[in-house]
């Protein structure tokens, strides 16, 4: 009789945005500590709306989405997201186009078809661990690459282009990223396509949080720059739109036609598995693809984003031996820590402590594949004054852990 009920494949898999620091919040919650969550990117659970486009066009659409639809997705969704990506100059038809539950399901997904046993894939660190898990889950190896703090977080080129072996398949591009918030700049993002073309590698392109982008900045999609390699971008709306929970995200599938096409037989594969992505969620599209204004609503200064992000940067720097990058897009900061002068050893072990302490939930760096122990992320999505005495708060625990450690 088999004595195991997980596959070792499984022991590489860690979810630290819901791991054990993450229980400890939820049991200090059961016995009626009020804990602060600054784990998940979750806009709705911190009074963020959902835009009234969106709740009319779920009214509206309601009949018409009861029956499975196709398992790409629904037709007039499919040709928004195609006039979307055009506007941002990637050439695809409504059939390479994607729609799933959420940006969660295809990550899997186009790994799964993508790689195999013995391949690798360059994944940044730090790093959204849905991208490595899901190299895990396809028995393929995450090889990671530095995001340089010194230079804006943006992705070391020459650590990619040491890292590239014959086993190389693809490189992933979390841009804007999750955790440090970073925007790549388009000769940045030249440079990478480049290697990408020199070597023959595909390209995953997270592109999740393109509408928020501060000071109208340009987000440049991967896709538009090469049309030599494999590029799939990843988008969707449960940030741009509060609807997380409605688990609305596309892929778009670019370049070669011939290994476009291979891919894409790949994917339907998996998709036909599944019949077919929430058919309610998908009827949101259209009216979300045309209603920019409520995004840019909370990422013009003013807006909540923007006002929480420079005042979390603020309270930040007001700390000794804590420094931040601010953030140029989505609502996260990944803030390093003088870990001599606090005596961490563990991130871990500073995030729980910090927890049990002050009644705070964060995600230390090891959670982003991040192996300093100096770093931690903060979500910035509460009200400007809850997130200054959060921060307020850590720089008193960190006087007092100082004070202990002496
Ligand atoms: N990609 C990145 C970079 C994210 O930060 C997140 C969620 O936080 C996702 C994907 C997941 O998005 P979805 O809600 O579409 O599954």
């Amino acid at each position: 009789m088999n004595s195991h009920s997980m596959a070792k494949r499984m022991e590489s898999v860690h979810s630290d945005i819901r791991g054990p620091i993450y229980e400890e919040a939820m049991r200090m919650r059961a016995q009626g500590t009020d804990v602060l969550r600054l784990n998940t990117g979750n806009p709705a659970t911190f009074g963020f709306k959902m835009p009234d486009s969106i709740r009319k066009a779920l009214f509206e659409s309601a009949d018409n989405a009861v029956a499975y639809c196709d398992l790409k997705g629904m037709e007039a969704a499919r040709a928004a997201i195609r006039a979307y990506h055009r506007e941002k100059n990637v050439n695809v038809r409504e059939d390479d186009i994607f729609i799933g539950n959420g940006v969660s399901e295809l990550v899997p997904m186009a790994l799964e078809t993508l790689v195999y046993i013995g391949d690798e894939v360059l994944v940044p660190s730090p790093s959204y661990s849905l991208w490595t898990n899901s190299v895990f889950l396809s028995d393929a190896s995450p090889v990671f690459y530095t995001c340089d703090e010194k230079n804006a977080w943006f992705p070391d080129v020459e650590d990619i282009r040491r890292k590239i072996t014959p086993k190389t398949k693809a490189i992933v591009l979390i841009n804007p990223n999750n955790p440090t918030g970073a925007l790549y700049p388009r000769e940045l993002l030249e440079k990478i396509t480049a290697l990408a073309e020199e070597h023959s590698l595909a390209i995953l392109s997270d592109e999740i949080y393109d509408r928020l982008v501060f000071d109208k900045k340009e987000h440049v999609s991967t896709a538009s720059l090469t049309d030599k390699v494999l590029v799939v971008t990843m988008n969707g709306l449960s940030k741009s739109h509060v609807i997380c929970g409605f688990r609305v995200g596309w892929m778009t599938v670019s370049g070669p036609r011939s290994l476009v096409e291979e891919f894409k037989d790949g994917v339907t594969k998996l998709c036909s598995m599944r019949l077919c992505a929430n058919t309610l969620g998908q009827s949101c599209i259209p009216a979300a693809l045309a209603d920019r204004t409520s995004t840019e609503a909370m990422i013009a200064p003013g807006g909540r984003l923007y006002e929480q992000s420079r005042a979390t940067v603020e309270e930040l720097r007001k700390i000794d031996g804590v420094s931040v990058v601010p953030n140029s897009a989505a609502f996260y900061v990944f803030p390093k820590i003088d870990k001599k002068r606090y005596k961490i050893e563990n991130d871990n072990e500073f995030a729980l402590s910090f927890l049990k302490a002050k009644n705070v939930l964060i995600i230390p760096g090891s959670g982003f594949d991040w192996p300093h122990n100096d770093h931690f992320r903060i979500v910035m999505l509460p009200e400007e004054k809850t997130l200054r005495k959060a921060i307020r708060d850590l720089g008193n625990y960190l006087a007092e852990r100082e004070r202990t450690h002496l």
